[in-house]
This record gives C-alpha cells, structure tokens and sequence, in this order.
C-alpha cells in the first residue's frame, strides 16, 4: 500500500524546462581537453569517494542505485514468540500494526512481522526490491514457504535485500510476505564488544522498511568500478595492469559525470569497462578455485537453538542464488547441520537436495560436526566421520573425499590416519595462518601423521574462510601461495561466515566478472574435488609436514571450562563401557542391542565437540545448554548400565556385588564397595562377573616425617609429603633413585597471571609463565584421612587459592599400585588466573611424551627455535611422561588436557577464569583427579598406558550379585595392543566390530582370542565398517581366534562373525 514517495538525487530531472523566453547555445568546439595527471592517489581516492555510501553518498554513484524508493505502509507485528508460520498465519492470529521507528526485542527472541505490499504500476518491468533493516537477521515466507533471509550483514555499504521481482509483471504488484526476525546479528550480541558475554536487556529498532526501484545500469556499472577501483589499489603502483584499471575507471566517472547519468553515458562506461575486463589472461596463471561457503558455527556467541534458524536462513539464499546463477557453487559441512534443516525446515531442504543432486550443493568434511582437532578422542574422531558419512551417504548417496576443518584450533598428528580410515585423503583448514610466533611454510603439501599416513593438505593462502570476492583476497590469495610454482591453484571459499550468512549476488557477479582477466588469477567456480584432482597433479613435487599441525595460539582452550571437559571424557567412557556391555549381553543373554539410543547418545556427545564447546569458548547459555546433553547421556547411560547388568545378576542382600571391566587386560586393583568396604580384585579383560577378592599384597603404609609430613609407601613406591601436601621425595620400591629434583616440591600448587591480549577464553599468553606464584598459605595441614596399614591409604590437606578461593586435596596410594592419586576438590572464584600444578622431577631429557588420539607424540622441553618456544603450552590427553634412560614418571588425570614441560619440570594445567564469552566460565567447585605414575624402563613396558586407562576407566560396581561365572570375552594377547572399542557392527547387524591400535609405537603380530566362543569370519574394515578389500583373516585353527599383525600406531578394525 504504498503512499508518500521519495523522488532520490537519481531520479532528479536531468533537462530543465525551458521557459519561453529562454534559449539553448550552441556548445562549441571544446579549447582544451584535460588528461588525467599522474595523480594516483587522488584519481584513486576520487574513485574510492564516488562509490561511497559514506562520503558525498547524497551526489555520487551510490546515491543512484535505486530509481526510486517507497517506505512500506502496512506492517504487522506479533513477538515474542516462538510460533511457527503455521500457528502465526492463522486467520484469527491477532498481530498489531508497526511502524519503522518502533522497537522490539530483547536479545535472542522472536518475532512476526507481516507486510502488505502494493508496488506502484509505474515500476512494471523493473527490478524491485524489498530492502528492511532491522539490524538483526530474519528469514523471508512468501506463499507459505521460507523464501530468502535478511541479515545485519553489509557489502560495500549494500545491504542484504530481497529481490521481489527481476521484471516486475502486472500480477506481482501485490503481494504479502511474512519475516521471522531473530533478536541477534550474524556474530551475536556481545554488550560492549563482539566476544563479551550477549547483552541480554538489548532491543532492536526497526530502521528501514521499503520497496525499490533498482537502477540496473547504475548497479551494473557500480559492481564494475568497485573491481577497477579495488585492483588500482591492490596491485603495486609499478603494474601496468593497475594502472589500466585505475585510468579505466577515471574514464568511466567522467564519462557518466559528464553525461548527467544518461543511459549513453551508462553505455559509453559500459565500453570501457568491457575493454578492460576483455584482456585475458596468458597460459598457465595461477587459477583460483573459488567455492562459495558459509562458515556456521554450531554454537558460539548464540545457542544450538539458534544455529538451526542461522543455517536454514544461510541456505535457503545460498539455493535462491544457484536459481539465478547456473555456475555458482556451494560447498557445505557437518551432518548435524544438515539434519537439523532437514528436521525444522523440510522444503529448504527438499531445495537443497535437488542441487546436491546436480553438484553444486555440496556436502563436505565427512563429519558429524567440525569438532575440535585436538580434545576429542580417537573413538570419538572415528564417530565424527562415521555418523558423518553414514549420514551423507543415506541422505545424497555420496561419501566426502576431504575433510574439512578451516576454523580449529590445531590438529592431531594422528588425523592422517583417522582420515584415511574414513574414505578421505584430502584435508583443508586455514586456521594455522592465525599462529602468533611462526607462519606455515606451505600452502599445498602431505601431510604425514605418527603411523606414516598421507593426506593431501591444503591452506586456502587467502586465509580466510569467509571472504567477499575482491580482487585484494584474489591477488592475496596468489601472491600468499607458499607452493607457488609447485602447484599453481589455490582454494577461494567466499560467503559470509562464523554466524552464517553465505554469498551474495554481489559477491557471484565480481567473481564472474574476473574470471579470466589480466592482472588478477584465474577463477574458476569450482568444487573441492575438482581442487585436489589438480592439487595431485603435482603430488610429486609437494614438501611433507610430519606431526602434528599445532597452531600457536588458543592454547587456553586446553584448559577453559573445566566441566565442559570433564563431561566429555566421562561420556567417551561410558559410552565405551555402554557398549561393551550390551555387546556381551547381546551375545550371551540374547539381550536387544540398544542401537537407537546408542547413536542418539553418541550424537549429543559429538555435537559437544563442536570446536567453540569443547574448547570452552561459547557463551554461557551455550555451555548450559551442552550441559544438558552430558547430563542426558550420563542419566541415560547408567540406567542403561543398570538395566543391562540385571539381566545378569540379581538383587541380593549382603555383600554381593557384580564388576565390570571395560578394559582389555586383566586388572588387580583396590575397589571401593557400595557398602564403602576395600577389597583387592581381580578381573579377567573385558569381562563382567562376581566380586572376585584376592589376598592383597603389601598393605599401605603411613609413617610420620620426623620434618612433619607423611611417608606413604607399599612395597612399590615409597612418596614423602611436606605438611603442606608437597613431595619431597619420591623413589621405587629397591631402587635409589630419586625422582624429585632437589630442594623442589612436587605437586606445588602455582598460580599464574592469566590476560590474554584479545581472545580471553582462547588464548594463554607466553608471559603468563613469567607471572608464577606459588600457593603457600596452608590452612589445614596434611593429616591422615584413612585407617593406616590398609589397603588404601589417604592423607588430606586444604591451601588457599584467593581471598575466596581454595583448595582440598586427598593423596591417596593403593596396595599393589605405583600410582599416587591426587583427588582434588577446588572452591574457585577468580579473575583471569590460572592455576596449575607442577612438578620437578629428577629426570633429565629433551623431550616429553604426550598421550594424543590412538597413539602419543614428543614434544621438546627446551625452548631452542621459535617453534619450539611456541609450545609453550600443549594438549595432551590421559597421560604425559617424562623419561630417561631407565627411569621416567607420568602424570596421568581424568579430565584434564593442558600440560607443559620445561626442562625437568611438568605442569598439568587446572583451572582458568576467563570472563569472556562465558562471564561466569569456571566459577565454583570442581574435583578432578591426576595421579603419579613413577617408573623403571620404558613408559611402554612399565605400563603408563594402561595406568592412565585405568584412572579413566574405573571398574564398575553394581549392587547386585553376579549369577554364573563371569563372562570373560576377548583376550589380547600383546600389551602393545589397545582392544578400543567392542560394539555391534553399525551396517552388518550379526557381525561385531573390534577395533584396536597399537599404543608403543612397535610392530607386532597379536593375537584376538575369544572365550568359549567359535569364529565363523572375520574381515578387516575401515571406520565406516566398509570393507577392506582382500582382507579376510584367517581364523586360527582352533575357531576361537585370529592373529594379524600390527605396524607402529596402526588402528585396525575387524568385523567378526561369530558361530
Ligand atoms: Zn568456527
């Protein structure tokens, strides 16, 4: 219904109307024509200013893109709410009248508004658009069905319109549509900063409301000068090209200037523009690979809730452009993402089928969710790609050959082979460009992870994920390529990222228009596949990185939201106990397999993996939410635990208990009885059963320091306390040798300065270490907490963190273990401080070996170049040793991922207090435990592996008795050989999967025997349960098992049939 009109600059009378006295001259031959000076940076600047919509946005060629504009006249509104199109549109649904100008919110709600529109008749065959800026993101319905979104997102001043016609007919004039806004721009609503916590009080105001008139030669020639205009500025002053396209579009300003905007003067620019974009390119330039993207964080500074919307608005446009533009292409990662649309927006999704059908939408990265590259474990790496490309496979028929991980912080050294395990030997990431210290010296190169696997990598050299398609990001894109010359192709991933958003019509227009034009790359649109088919190419020539991809910043998220973490690792276990249990149960009681609600579990867990979740760098409503889903998988996990193991015991009174062994070696160790009882048990691998109590050996003992303190020992370790919990002492049973560094103290609480320069959550500065301070103040000394020469023995002792802040910690030692157990309880209220606690040992070497996904990796203990000085602060997962010939002790934890070690001394890292996104991250109690593992010989063959597997992994009592003998499954006959995971197959229903991985880093031929059961087949498999062609292993001779030989590292799965 449209009203008033706004007659734009552009649309002024251009010839004055004569009067009838007046008259018109002659003009004359022109004396004098002026040739442009030499002046590059004012003809440049001129150019800059003329496409402005800051600068004289009142005469210049901004001002003209519309013909004409008309404020919208009839608005309705309805909010919050969180109402469908359905429910809102209901004929009896009361909405109210709005008018621009209004507000509406607060931050992170909902809310209706239905527009009447009627375009004027003058207007028909034009291209109208709706332009409405509500500084914050909404998604378009037309006739019922999510059309197009909106965003607060701007391009050279343009914001992100609807377009309601290409030619506007008769029966377009009226029409109405529906926009479902949400309270949050692309990258939330930090108050007072983008990654400050959401201002949760704010509200939006609706600014812009219109229909209009697109000036088509104006935009034409406006797309055009912003490309002459930008390669001006970004080639250097001595190219020749530069300078051409810096005089070309002088040329078109005057031309359009002098010609009062007419449409010659439109034409004449035009002519030169195609002049200049018509010079091509000679043979073999660089060829950029460009890719539209759209980077959506699962979560971040905005909760899962809303990512579902972000990905639905991000691609219902991204599939309105391909409508449009035949050539352009998307590529699109996480499953979950998918499935989500699938879920909540079923004809968007429909959409985007019919173009992954046609390859252009295209599923990448092989994964449930872009995880953190780091924390996750291997199982749950391996659950990523196999959710993940069962996902795609089932859904688009297509299994990704890359993965896809641009925006993590850091990646594994054993990925390589996780990947190869999936079906992927590509892999693309940028993230290492962020590095603070030391800049990746390749672009395209192999990457070889610890067991020897390739993949071929690839850093789009533009760095970025999220670019506009400029010819700056083209030429940096070229210029920035390492491995120039090697290969002459680089990936260009354009679209509005990190919160959604995608490509735009602007951006497909430039990236066409410099297709093939002198003085900038090649651009090709262009697919991930069709990049590494030419990548290998030249595989021959290309440098190999070997290890891990460390990037050198973020190292805070090892550590950031400590529950969050903790969660995590408890999940992996329990999920790996989970199904253990019913495999066994499925197998000898005929019990059903719990499939469904397996894989819904693993899936909350793989969602919390998410690379702003685990590493603990979302907002707090975020980490609430995540919460959630932990506390979903661990209610749901043990009833199931519980249900599971009645069908093999029965409730009895007395001191009948069932145990299980999740691992796959037989364990004698010290359990804790419901009833609070000790017992010393044995328990065959992998097995549930009966409480089997054996007769211990040496009790524990504890004995007074004539310093003050306590010596705990038990025939295997011997470990001196101070009165303040701190070792002073630590040696083997029959050995001299000391392990703690003279004069130092062990487990000495520290606390560190902890403000990073921007990425508060992320980032531990290097010049935290230079703040140390140790904690001192010991309010209650160490005391004995438990009965002396038993079969556990406890000393307990407080110390004071801060004025709020504090520490409990219990030591405990068991019999018949060399592990010392630190069960540690912290009350934590700081700011911006980091606690950790270290330990100088009595061991010297220039490495240390951390635990990592399947398998470990050394890291250096000096700080010789910057890359090693860069490693300041490094992840690890249940263990870290530091060894010399002979001797060397670990430091294990149950949830715990920060560690450093400079020279001899080690520093497991606990507990930050970041204020940012999360304003509350961290605050409050929390208990976690680490344990000493001192030893003789290798860590391989003094069994720090199993150890750490063992403080993870505890045995499991139940309160109920065992009926039978206990069920003994599998035995693995080498220790080198991890048996990971025993489940049901995935695709083979009758078939069981069982993976292991050589944890030494040796060969080695093992053998798998099953217990009182007959083998019919066994195939070898990879992740994704796929066979392993010609891999049919032989069943030994007795039925019952099957022997295959390991390489340094290698993960092997096997499905096994069983008779
Ligand atoms: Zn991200």
């Amino acid at each position: 219904m449209a009203s008033k009109r706004h007659a734009t600059n552009a649309n002024e009378c251009t010839q004055e109307k004569l009067s009838k006295t007046s008259i018109r001259l002659e003009a004359g031959v022109e004396p004098f024509q002026h040739v442009t000076l030499k002046h590059r940076r004012t003809t440049l600047e001129r150019a800059e200013k003329f496409l402005s919509h800051i600068y004289f946005a009142d005469v210049n060629l901004y001002s003209r893109l519309y013909q004409d504009r008309v404020p919208l006249s009839s608005i309705h509104y309805f909010g919050p709410t969180k109402e469908t199109f359905s429910e809102i549109s209901e004929p009896n649904h009361s909405l109210r009248e709005f008018k621009v100008g209004e507000s509406f919110g607060p931050t992170f709600t909902r809310h209706w508004f239905k527009l009447e529109i009627e375009i004027p008749s003058e207007w028909l065959g034009g291209k109208v658009l709706l332009n409405w800026d509500a500084d914050c993101e909404g998604m378009i319905y037309k006739n019922g069905e999510p059309v197009f979104s909106l965003t607060a997102a701007d391009e050279f001043g343009i914001r992100k319109s609807f377009t309601i016609s290409e030619n506007l007919a008769s029966d377009e004039k009226k029409l109405i549509l529906w926009i479902s806004v949400s309270c949050n721009r692309l990258l939330g609503e930090g108050k007072q900063g983008m990654i400050n916590p959401p201002d949760m009080e704010k509200m939006f105001s609706l600014s812009k409301a219109e229909i209009a008139l697109v000036d088509r030669n104006a935009f034409r020639t406006f797309g055009d000068l912003c490309i002459l205009y930008d390669m001006a500025k970004s080639l250097p002053d001595t190219s020749q090209r530069g300078l051409e396209s810096l005089y070309a579009a002088n040329e078109i300003i005057n031309v359009l200037v002098k010609g009062n905007y007419s449409g010659e003067s439109y034409d004449a620019a035009q002519i030169l523009s195609d002049k200049f974009f018509k010079t091509k390119n000679r043979e073999g330039q660089h060829t950029v690979y460009a890719m539209g993207h759209c980077h959506i964080d699962s979560a971040w500074l905005w909760r899962y809730d809303e990512t579902i919307h972000k990905c639905a608005r991000s691609w219902i446009s991204t599939v309105s452009l391909m409508d449009k533009y035949p050539d352009f292409k998307f590529v699109c990662s996480q499953a979950q993402q998918f499935q989500w649309v699938k879920d909540n927006y079923p004809s968007i999704y429909k959409k985007l089928k019919h173009y992954v059908k046609k390859g252009r939408f295209i599923p990448v990265g092989g994964t449930w969710v872009e995880m953190d590259g780091n924390l996750p474990s291997g199982e749950s790496m391996i659950r990523q790609f196999l959710y993940g490309q069962k996902f795609f496979r089932e859904e688009f028929g297509l299994t990704c050959g890359e993965f896809w991980l641009p925006d993590t912080f850091g990646y594994s050294a054993n990925l390589p082979q996780i990947m190869n395990e999936s079906g992927i030997s590509n892999f693309l990431t940028q993230k290492l460009s962020w590095s603070l210290i030391n800049a990746f010296p390749h672009n395209t190169f192999h990457w070889q992870g610890i067991d020897g696997s390739k993949v071929l990598c690839h850093f789009p050299p533009g760095d970025s994920y999220g670019m506009m398609g400029t010819p700056e990001e083209l030429l940096k894109t070229m210029n920035n390529h390492k491995d120039k010359g090697r290969s002459d192709s680089s990936v260009f991933l354009y679209g509005f990222g990190d919160g959604g958003g995608g490509p735009t019509e602007g951006m497909v227009d430039r990236l066409s228009r410099m297709s093939d034009c002198a003085g900038l790359p090649k651009v090709k649109m262009s697919t991930p596949d069709e990049f590494f088919k030419q990548a290998r190419k030249d595989e021959s020539k290309l440098c190999t990185w070997v290890g891990e991809l460390f990037l050198e910043l973020h190292n805070g998220t090892y550590t950031t939201i400590a529950n969050i973490k903790k969660f995590n690792r408890q999940c992996e276990v329990l999920l790996h106990d989970l199904e253990l249990l019913y495999t066994i149960l499925n197998i000898d009681h005929n019990t059903q397999y719990p499939s469904n609600e397996l894989e819904r579990l693993w899936k909350l867990l793989l969602l919390n993996q998410f690379h702003d979740v685990l590493p603990g760098s979302s907002i707090e409503l975020a980490n609430d939410d995540a919460v959630v889903y932990y506390k979903d998988i661990v209610k749901t996990g043990n009833e199931l635990l519980k249900s599971g193991i009645a069908k093999c015991s029965e409730l009895r009174k007395g001191d009948n208990f069932t145990v299980m062994n999740g691992l796959s070696w037989e364990r004698e160790e010290v359990v804790e009885l419901p009833d609070k009882t000790l017992k010393y048990v044995c328990c065959p691998a992998l097995s549930i059963g009966p409480i089997n109590a054996q007769s211990h050996p040496k009790a524990v003992e504890i004995q007074n320091r004539e310093e003050g303190g306590f010596v705990l020992s038990n025939g295997i370790v011997q470990c001196g306390l101070d009165k303040g919990g701190r070792i002073v002492s630590l040696k083997l049973a029959n050995s001299s040798k000391e392990f703690i560094k003279e004069k130092c103290h062990a487990n000495q609480f520290v606390l560190f300065d902890d403000v990073p320069l921007y990425w508060d959550a992320w980032d531990v500065m290097d010049y935290h270490l230079e703040t140390r301070s140790p904690l001192l103040d010991v309010f209650d000394p160490l005391h004995v907490c438990t009965d002396s020469n038993a079969l556990r023995g406890g000393v307990e002792f407080s110390v004071r963190i801060g004025a709020n802040s504090k520490l409990r910690q219990v030591i405990e030692l068991d019999a018949g273990s060399a592990s010392i157990k630190f069960r540690t309880f912290v009350d934590w209220h700081e700011n911006r401080k980091f606690l950790k606690v270290e330990f100088p040992f009595n061991i010297h070497s220039p490495k240390a070996t951390y635990e990592i996904q399947f398998g470990h990796l050394e890291r250096p203990t000096h700080q010789n170049t910057s890359w090693d000085s860069a490693r300041y602060e490094v992840w690890a997962h249940k263990w870290a040793d530091l060894s010399e010939f002979n001797y060397g002790v670990a430091l294990l934890n149950d949830s715990k991922y920060g560690y450093s070690t400079f020279g001899d001394t080690m520093r497991l890292s606990l507990l930050r207090s970041t204020k940012a996104p999360d304003g509350n991250a961290d605050m409050g109690e929390h208990q976690f435990t680490y344990a000493l593992f001192p030893h003789r010989g290798s860590f391989q063959n003094s069994g720090v592996i199993r150890a750490s597997y063992q403080l993870n992994n505890p045995l499991r009592i139940f309160e109920s008795g065992f009926v039978g003998d206990a069920i003994c499954f599998v035995y693995v006959s080498e220790k080198s050989v991890v048996l990971e995971t025993l489940k049901k197959a995935e695709f083979h229903r009758d078939a069981l999967l069982l993976r292991s991985y050589e944890a030494f880093g040796g060969s080695v031929a093992v053998e798998f025997t099953f217990n009182n059961r007959s083998i019919s087949k066994v195939i070898r498999c990879n992740a994704l349960e796929d066979f392993v062609e010609n891999e049919v292993t032989d069943v030994g001779k007795c039925g019952k098992s099957f022997v295959v030989d390991f390489s340094p590292f290698q993960i092997k799965s096997f499905l096994v049939w069983l008779q």
